[in-house]
């Protein structure tokens, strides 16, 4: 490497993200030391991301290093949890500086966003794959469970899912589509906005969360089967955007937002007797998002059409090859 590893964490990760005054050390010594609001409970996701499984290979630097917190971002929202802080392990094949300086500047603007600070890491070489850990915290027992649905309660979708898995179908050339769509749609995917702030909000009417990453009808599986139930979801209250609508038709949006992937969106539960709470003092327009089924007694996952149940293949992505 051209840049020593000293260098390179002094230039590109050391003050990267939001400054924080609950991190008594950051980077630069052997460990961070952090200190969490009393009362609260501490929340810890990581995820890695390998070049070539996780993104396209030849993915934008700043894109990588959104969604590489992003990802995370997102497990921390389904949690109702709020971010803090941030651990980066990255494996470089090389000290590329313009790459790294683009990586660095994608994760760092998420990351002051959701006032995010970088608190320490590890660099090492080999094959690219970013790792990153997130803490945060929560008010004691406030904690959103994909375990606490019971049957009978609404399902929500946060945003418009499959837009994501049509835009890297756009990105790896397996899906054309106009300019403007494809843009909006390709945008999702390199640079998904997990819902944080949502997520937060949630802890006073969910009874469950998860956020989806798998493909929502197979998340809501699985909160719904973490709950202990089954779940019904109708088809056409599956929300779809205009961008996804216009690239593919209504029959290929529905079943991508149903088993695309990647959108980072969330999925919950509510009671029926807090339903009409939720939606008076969280409006649906200004949050976006939308009911979609109900949980059940009997196990399993439905998407019902005109009373009848579909079947799905589970994959969005083998529709484009
Ligand atoms: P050690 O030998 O103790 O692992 P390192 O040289 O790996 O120390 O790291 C020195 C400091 O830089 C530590 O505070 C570590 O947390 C931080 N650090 C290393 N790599 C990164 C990175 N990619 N992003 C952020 N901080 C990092
Ligand atoms: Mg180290």
């Amino acid at each position: 490497m051209s840049l020593s590893e000293f260098d390179l964490i002094d230039r590109y990760f050391r003050g990267c993200g939001a400054k924080r005054t609950d991190v008594r050390v950051g980077v630069g010594d052997d460990a961070a030391i952090l200190e969490c609001p009393a009362g609260a409970e501490l929340v810890a996701a990581v995820d890695s991301l390998v070049d070539g499984v996780h993104f396209p290979q030849g993915s934008p630097a700043a894109s990588v290093g959104h969604r590489a917190l992003a990802v995370n971002l997102s497990d921390l929202a389904a949690m109702g949890a709020r971010p803090a802080w941030a651990l980066l392990a990255l494996t470089l094949p090389q000290a590329d500086e313009s790459w790294l300086s683009e990586f660095a500047a994608g994760l760092a603007a998420l990351a002051r966003a959701h006032d995010v600070a970088l608190v320490g890491g590890d660099t090492t070489s080999g094959p690219l794959s970013v790792t990153v850990q997130l803490l945060g915290h929560v008010p004691r027992s406030a904690a959103l469970l994909r375990s606490g649905g019971r049957a009978g309660d609404a399902v929500f979708v946060s945003g418009t899912p499959g837009d994501a898995a049509a835009g890297l179908a756009i990105e790896q050339g397996r899906l054309a589509a106009a300019a403007e769509p494809a843009a909006y749609l390709r945008e999702r995917f390199l640079y998904p906005a997990p819902r944080v702030a949502l997520g937060e909000c949630l802890r006073r009417y969910a009874s469950g969360c998860i956020d989806v990453s798998d493909g929502l009808l197979a998340d809501a599986g699985k909160l719904a089967r973490a709950s202990g139930c089954g779940l019904e979801i109708t088809y056409g209250e599956v929300p779809v955007s205009e961008a996804l609508l216009g690239a593919v038709g209504e029959e290929r949006a529905r079943e991508l937002a149903l088993t695309g992937g990647d959108d980072y969106e969330l999925c919950f539960s509510v009671r029926p007797a807090q339903v009409a709470r939720l939606l008076a003092e969280v409006p649906p327009q200004r949050w976006g998002y939308t009911r979609i089924g109900t949980l059940r007694e009997s196990p399993g996952a439905d998407v019902l059409r005109d009373g009848a149940v579909m079947s799905l293949s589970h994959s969005g992505y083998e529709h484009f090859t």
